[in-house]
């Protein structure tokens, strides 16, 4: 199995298109042909931790804090709404204080009150204890987002610093933690960066389907300059690579999990300016439209040449959607679909 994985990863040319076309048509017949839209909001760029591969790690004292106020936050959940998108994610640096949980709580619990059920709530604020979890799930959030960044401890190790905040197992912890709490749960990794081999991605896609994630996103690795993992950048594969093993994995892992939802993640739109387009024809079925405002965009730069297309209205939702519409006549989008995990909804 691992093997015929990575053969597939490595496939470039007419095999990789084939490889492509197999999994979109993998995913219309299992989950459909819809493409589901999540809009994010990056409330805080506030973190303790210190992952070497991200601009926004608590050691980079270049970055300017920021976390929304809860007016901010609910302005933009309105614009998201009033733009026809009912599903959010709300993305942030992570923080354990009672105020930040109690924030998102609060947050959570007005959109519940003001939307009904007509918002859908991912989470994505790294590990939390399983109270936190629970609260947050009971204030409204229903899918959360945590990647492993890699299955292997080992590697996992190489990225991120030596100390109790950066915990391997606490990791796999919290995610089934989430899985018992009853969360759509997401997972996913980073692809190519420094020391991981084709073997590992392989392994990393294995190790998805054993925990049996409802939702994956995993995307290319892109390098910041203010970063430890900079220093190695001399051993990076070249961005088209990057972006043939981000497309290549999604095409896999649609042939290993049918019916979950996998997203066209922003990353790939860096390495290609029609990255996103490029994913969902490899066998994704989301994607996100960043409806944080502008002044905050130098200060979420988790990796350079991040996208800064910002959405705000439905005109600019609908001209997005019309590009990725016309880039393939299979994709329908229904702005207004939850698009909840079928995997989670046939358990
Ligand atoms: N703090 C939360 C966490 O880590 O789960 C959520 C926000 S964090 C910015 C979201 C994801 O960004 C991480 O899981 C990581 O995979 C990704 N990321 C960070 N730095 C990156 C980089 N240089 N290239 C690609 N992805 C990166
Ligand atoms: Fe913080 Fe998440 Fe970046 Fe790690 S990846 S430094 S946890 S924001």
């Amino acid at each position: 199995m691992l093997d015929e994985i990575v053969n597939a990863l490595n496939l470039r040319g007419e095999e990789q298109r084939a490889l492509h076309q197999k999994a979109r048509a993998l995913t219309i017949k299992n989950v459909g042909a819809n493409i589901y839209l999540r809009a994010l909001i990056e409330f805080s760029n506030i973190c303790k931790k210190d992952c070497y591969y991200c601009g926004i790690r608590s050691s980079n004292k270049k970055v300017s804090r920021y976390q929304l106020s809860f007016q901010r936050t609910m302005e933009i959940v309105e614009n998201i709404y009033r733009a026809g998108i009912n599903s959010i994610v709300i993305q942030s640096g992570e923080e354990q204080s009672e105020n930040f949980i109690k924030e998102i709580e609060s947050i959570l619990y007005a959109i519940k009150d003001r939307y009904a059920d007509d918002i859908r709530v991912t989470l994505s604020c790294g590990e939390q204890s399983k109270e936190c979890y629970h609260r947050w799930f009971l204030a409204g959030a229903k899918r959360y987002l945590l990647r492993f960044e890699s299955s292997s401890e080992k590697i996992y190790n190489t990225i991120h610093p030596n100390n109790n905040n950066h915990n391997f197992n606490a990791r796999l912890n919290s995610l089934k933690d989430l899985k018992d709490i009853g969360y759509q749960v997401g997972s996913g990794f980073m692809i190519g960066f420094p020391g991981q081999r084709i073997e590992d991605i392989a392994n990393d896609l294995l190790f998805l389907k054993m925990l049996d994630v409802d939702m994956v996103g995993m995307g290319p690795y892109i390098e910041h300059r203010d970063t430890p993992l900079y220093a190695r950048k001399e051993e990076l594969l070249s961005p088209s690579e990057r972006l043939s093993l981000g497309l290549n994995s999604i095409a896999v892992l649609r042939q290993l999990m049918k019916d979950i939802n996998i997203a066209s993640t922003t990353a790939l739109e860096s390495l290609h300016p029609q990255g996103k387009i490029l994913g969902l024809k490899a066998g994704a079925n989301v994607v996100m439209l960043n409806f944080t405002y502008s002044e905050y965009e130098d200060k979420y730069s988790l990796y350079e040449n991040k996208s800064k297309a910002r959405f705000a209205s439905y005109d600019s939702v609908k001209r997005s959607l019309e590009q990725i519409s016309i880039a393939d006549q299979s994709f329908i989008i229904d702005p207004k679909q939850h698009g909840d995990s079928l995997h989670y909804k046939m358990k």
